[in-house]
């Protein structure tokens, strides 16, 4: 393709996508189809000559599209939301014409500066404190883009795995480290989302999976009588990874009380925010946040709820010395005359190449302005107001969750396998795409406000949606 070729086609696919966005209600919010059915529609053999583009294209209109689930759709409810905004795609055809990769400044210094400034940004939105921004003066934290929270995740709980290590170095010097490994452990609540469990199973270090209270905060309490009885059985407490947002219900670990403890025995703190981060650009909810102070690192991922494409996972730490020194390897030849004045994001994370993400945010940040994006998130909040006030209105339903942002956990009044029923009903139904999930052993389904566009129609035609069901279940289960 010449770059003739390129303007026609690229002008037709902006008119494609441009379609597909208005159109979306046309489609059903998931396909019907079933697992190997694309298989059957393109060949096994890849082409040998040149094809056209009209061919390509149709065939990703009647063999692709069909086989979407289609996120960006009014009846989708499953999840998070993940963000799609249309300035974020277009700055994302400028990150892949440059096509740089960007794992050092000199690599891409406009990629590394303008990472670093977009996570100042996010901090100063969202009420950070200073010390996790790159511009404070006298500051060693700052931020970076990683791929996703489990990498945010995964990567505090290896820096912090290294730091502990080096502490039991210097009081047993003579100790093997996979002896020293062995004493180590982590914690998390039951309600941390799955990447936690994985990023412990990484690390190769023990995790304690602690109770919440009734509301699925993880308490201080719970987490100091742990620690004591870890350290008096000799095991070594040095990760906390608390949530706010948690995946299941949307609620949120007390930071206040689990700050302090995490101080008093130098524990780092980790506060994984994947999707409720986006909040804190609105005062409202910022007593989610209260006792961030105490985080070591905290993530959020503007693709959830900032409405920036995936991936743009955004991470903090507070002294980025600590984070590096689990990370740094540095060969010659990527190394450059400029190392000692600016960053090598390579060193904060796992990969080495990066793509150009920060463009996306400014974009994003540039086009909505924080007002804008305040009103997004703030709409999102009241709808989901809205929906539950709906289901509390219906004596056969009860809601499970504290609604605090824009999830809402919902249940019929009965058996788990009802409930089961009712969400596997709606959902091949195709009116409706939600998710369950587990509260206190309990089937709950997750009704998550998640279009750009969501609006008090969505919510009402979701509601009559989930009654008509519910009313025919409850026939099947009389009859
Ligand atoms: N943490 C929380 C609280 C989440 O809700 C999720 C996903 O929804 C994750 C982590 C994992 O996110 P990612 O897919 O970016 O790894």
């Amino acid at each position: 393709m010449d770059a003739e070729e390129f303007r026609v086609q690229g002008k037709s696919m902006i008119d494609f996508v441009a379609k597909y966005r208005e159109e979306i209600g046309l489609y059903r919010v998931t396909p019907t189809v079933e697992p190997g059915y694309l298989r059957d529609l393109i060949p096994m053999e890849p082409p040998e000559y040149p094809e056209n583009w009209k061919d390509i294209m149709d065939d990703t209109k009647s063999k692709i599209m069909v086989g979407m689930t289609h996120w960006q759709h009014p009846r989708f409810h499953a999840y998070f939301p993940s963000g799609a905004s249309y300035p974020s795609i277009l700055a994302d055809i400028v990150g892949d014409v440059v096509g740089c990769i960007g794992f050092s400044w000199a690599s891409g210094p406009a990629c590394t500066e303008l990472e670093g400034i977009m996570l100042d940004w996010l901090a100063k939105m969202m009420n950070l404190p200073p010390e996790f921004m790159h511009a404070t003066p006298g500051s060693k934290g700052g931020g970076c883009i990683q791929t996703s929270a489990s990498e945010c995740v995964l990567v505090s709980i290896l820096a912090a795995r290294a730091l502990a290590i080096q502490a039991l170095k210097r009081k047993n010097p003579d100790q093997d480290e996979g002896a020293m490994l062995s004493q180590l452990i982590a914690y998390c609540s039951k309600e941390a989302h799955s990447c936690v469990e994985k990023g412990a199973m990484i690390a190769f270090v023990k995790l304690r999976i602690l109770e919440t209270d009734d509301e699925f905060s993880l308490r201080g309490g719970t987490l100091q009588k742990a620690i004591e009885q870890d350290r008096a059985a000799g095991l070594y407490p040095f990760f906390v990874s608390t949530t706010v947002g948690t995946t299941s219900c949307c609620s949120a670990d007390n930071l206040t009380e689990i700050g302090p403890i995490c101080k008093e025995y130098d524990i780092w703190l980790h506060v994984d925010a994947a999707y409720a981060g986006g909040s804190q650009i609105c005062e409202e909810f910022r007593y989610l946040f209260d006792g961030i102070q105490y985080a070591w690192s905290v993530n959020t991922n503007a693709n959830k709820w900032l409405l920036t494409n995936f991936d743009c996972s955004c991470f903090w730490v507070k002294d980025r010395y600590k984070l590096t020194q689990a990370l740094v390897v540095d060969p010659l030849y990527l190394q450059h005359s400029h190392s000692e004045e600016s960053i090598d994001y390579r060193h904060w994370g796992i990969p080495l190449s990066r793509r150009f993400r920060a463009l996306k945010l400014w974009f994003v940040i540039r086009i909505y302005g924080v007002e804008g994006l305040r009103k997004y998130i703030r709409n999102h909040v009241a709808l989901a107001k809205s929906f539950e006030n709906k289901v509390k209105q219906d004596p056969r339903f009860e809601i499970m969750n504290k609604v605090q942002l824009g999830l809402v956990c919902f249940r019929m009044k009965g058996s788990n396998q009802m409930n089961q029923k009712l969400l596997s009903t709606i959902n091949a139904s195709g009116k409706l795409h939600m998710v369950p999930a587990s509260l206190n052993d309990k089937y709950v389904i997750r009704f998550c406000v998640c279009r750009e566009e969501a609006c008090e129609s969505d919510m009402v035609y979701a509601w009559e949606v989930i009654k008509a069901v519910a009313t025919e279940i409850e026939k099947t289960e009389v009859g």
